[in-house]
């Protein structure tokens, strides 16, 4: 990889849920970060964000080395589309055949790093933000009922972020039969810093003090992630709390 990537991955239950049903995880050699929020009853929320997690850590790092393998060229958004497609039919099912997960759903976001390029896959409320020379730029759109209010200019941003109907999500993975993921290519150069985050994040600190934490911890991924989620419980807590924080070093070679 052209590119040497630094990570810290937290997850936090925050101040007030007796449960997390988020999930992270990574494969750095994979280059590949990935973030689900759960939803639905009791705990079946947790079951759908770490099925959905350990799923696309398994299957899309395997597709990669398979096309590797067969000499055949890789095409990153149609095998992410496709792996986000099926996934979303395999949680549906199985919310559709079981009491216990019924209605179950997780919002998803997928920082993958290939070569000098970053593919972004989401499907809901969980955000991938990019700082780059200063500047902290949101590169999702939110899947979401105030996302939707924003956009036809019925609220500011500001009163987006605390509607009370702001959980409301209109794409997750396993919410309905059908999944139209949301995928997009980007850039990428020596410095970048890129943030995944759940909405527990963003409900409780707006971008600005997200971007001052980043730019005051970029030297350290750890301390980045750490104090992102502190600031998060400081601030209330009132959801679970993730982040993953990717540094980008180095240069092409
Ligand atoms: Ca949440």
């Amino acid at each position: 990889m052209p590119f040497s990537l630094a990570y810290a991955l937290k997850t936090d239950p925050g101040q007030v849920r007796p449960l997390n049903e988020d999930a992270v995880g990574a494969d750095p050699d994979a280059g590949l970060f990935i973030l689900a929020d759960g939803l639905g009853g009791y705990n079946a929320g947790e079951v759908a964000s770490t099925m959905a997690v350990s799923a696309l850590l398994a299957d899309l790092p395997a597709d990669f080395l398979a096309a590797h393998q067969a000499a055949q060229p890789f095409d990153p958004a149609r095998t992410l589309r496709e792996r986000l497609t099926a996934l979303n039919g395999a949680i549906f099912r199985a919310a559709l055949n079981s009491a216990a997960f019924e209605g179950m759903a997780t919002t998803i976001v997928v920082a993958w790093f290939l070569g000098d390029r970053l593919w972004v896959a989401h499907a809901g409320d969980s955000r991938l933000y990019r700082l780059r020379a200063g500047q902290l730029e949101q590169l999702t759109r939110d899947h979401s009922f105030s996302q939707e209010l924003l956009d036809a200019g019925m609220v500011t941003a500001e009163e987006a972020r605390v509607l009370p109907a702001k959980n409301l999500v209109t794409r997750a993975l396993g919410a309905s039969a059908e999944l139209d993921p949301e995928v997009h290519e980007h850039s990428l150069e020596s410095g970048d810093l890129i943030l995944l985050c759940s909405d527990g994040l963003t409900e409780m600190i707006d971008t600005p003090e997200i971007g001052s934490v980043l730019s005051a911890t970029a030297d350290d991924v750890h301390e980045a992630a750490q104090r992102l989620v502190k600031r998060a419980n400081e601030a209330g807590g009132r959801d679970n709390v993730s982040v993953v924080v990717v540094a980008v070093r180095g240069g092409c070679a």
